[in-house]
């Protein structure tokens, strides 16, 4: 039988690279060099022109090495395995995922634009849309997972009558409980706001359970963005972002990067793909000692409210969108404590064998506390909005032994 198609995971060992082009090497040499040297001028010449988009391409001719903030082996291979995942045409790293995220509003977003978002967001990308767009003449307007497709619309109507966002950017799961936002629904307000020959586009944050578990272009998003440092990455040792997209809206994103020299360095590329090799088992094992831990904890007395994607109600009107965008229920928890801060820091500083850190996605098991870490930039009143509460524990589950993170959540318990 001729299989036409290989899983992602088959290929992060292979896929982009020939070994017989480098000695047999079996992994991808590191190329830790700022610039590339050119066999001739007319060489170079060549290779600017093709990189300023003075000529077309010949036919099958791939960009020659320039300078490592232009393009990079490393750089490449890893962008080109990463799209696989998504099933994106091409995809862009960046230096952190706050470097993918303001890059790519760069690119699309002009004074006078209006950005629509849905809320929470990241804390960095929440800080971005309301402190740094509005001083370029970016507008914004905000939504919640609550809202439906026709609040949006009479939300927009309200504020600015008669116009339509040229942007839609999103983050689901949010941040720190969970909340789902309709991808799809997301995609049906793009398509409906035209403005001449402008087309609006739609940005999915897809860092919670992408790229194994969620794709969102397949349910209609323009764009999906990482924060690699989290489960891409995986071991908590190095930072970058990514985009993934059609060729022409990465090469929009990347034109703009190679100005703002916000990709990502040839070692972290490199770190990179040797994380993409055991992307998928990891997160699958993760989500797996997620579910165990997450039952744990719902059964303990001293817990209130268990936020994980594995709970959800059938008569929940999230369980809805879950079923319709989401293949997992990943590995991120929150639970709120019976009490308040002091019972959430007795927890966190009782609980042995997590790391008490912010970040999220890697190898060893993170808890931390939102309301004074990760979210405490955001007003007190969207904090209660959100479900952002003093007593609100956040866990990232990692590949320990899940009967050993069970046994130490039990001990921090027994401290409360
Ligand atoms: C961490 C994070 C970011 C920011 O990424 P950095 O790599 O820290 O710059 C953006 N979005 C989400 C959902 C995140 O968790």
């Amino acid at each position: 039988m001729q299989k036409k198609s290989y899983a992602p995971e088959s290929l992060m060992m292979s896929y982009g690279y020939n070994a017989s082009e480098h000695q047999g090497a079996v992994k991808c040499p590191l190329f830790q060099t700022s610039t590339f040297s050119f066999n001739s001028a007319r060489e170079g010449k060549s290779f600017f022109e093709l990189a300023y988009g003075l000529r077309k391409p010949d036919k099958g001719e791939e960009p020659g090495m320039i300078y490592s903030r232009v393009n990079n082996p490393n750089l490449e291979l890893a962008e080109q395995r990463l799209k696989l995942w998504d099933g994106g045409e091409d995809a862009a790293f960046f230096a952190s995922g706050m470097a993918a995220i303001s890059t790519m509003m760069f690119t699309f977003l002009r004074p006078g634009d209006i950005l629509l978002f849905g809320s929470p967001v990241y804390g960095g990308t929440d800080h971005f849309i309301h402190h740094v767009l509005p001083q370029f003449g970016v507008r914004t307007l905000m939504f919640t997972s609550e809202e439906t497709e026709d609040d949006i619309r009479a939300l927009l109507h309200a504020k600015y009558p008669g116009e339509v966002p040229s942007f839609i950017y999103v983050e689901t799961p949010g941040n720190p409980v969970n909340n789902l936002i309709d991808i799809e629904m997301c995609s049906r307000l793009s398509e409906s706001f035209v403005s001449g020959d402008k087309k609006c586009l739609l940005a999915v944050d897809n860092t919670f359970l992408g790229p194994v578990f969620q794709h969102p272009l397949k349910v209609g998003a323009d764009l999906v963005v990482y924060s690699a440092t989290k489960f891409i990455s995986g071991h908590s040792d190095l930072i970058a972002g990514a985009c993934v997209g059609s060729k022409n809206i990465i090469a929009g994103i990347k034109a703009m990067r190679t100005f703002l020299g916000s990709m990502l360095d040839p070692h972290s590329s490199w770190l990179v793909m040797r994380s993409l090799e055991t992307l998928k088992i990891r997160m699958e094992r993760q989500a797996l000692s997620a579910i165990k831990v997450a039952e744990y904890v719902r059964n303990h007395p001293k817990v209130e409210t268990v936020h994980f994607l594995g709970f959800l109600e059938e008569s929940d009107a999230q369980k809805k969108v879950f079923d319709k965008q989401c293949d997992g229920t990943g590995s991120m928890i929150s639970f709120t404590i019976s009490g308040g801060e002091a019972e959430a820091f007795r927890f966190l500083d009782n609980l042995s064998l997590f790391k008490l850190a912010v970040s999220l996605g890697s190898t060893e098991s993170l808890a931390e506390h939102p309301a004074t870490m990760t979210h405490i930039d955001v007003s007190a009143e969207d904090r209660q909005r959100l479900g952002i509460h003093p007593n609100l524990v956040r866990l990232s589950i990692g590949l320990e032994d899940p009967g050993d993170l069970i046994a130490a959540i039990e001990e921090a318990f027994n401290h409360v």
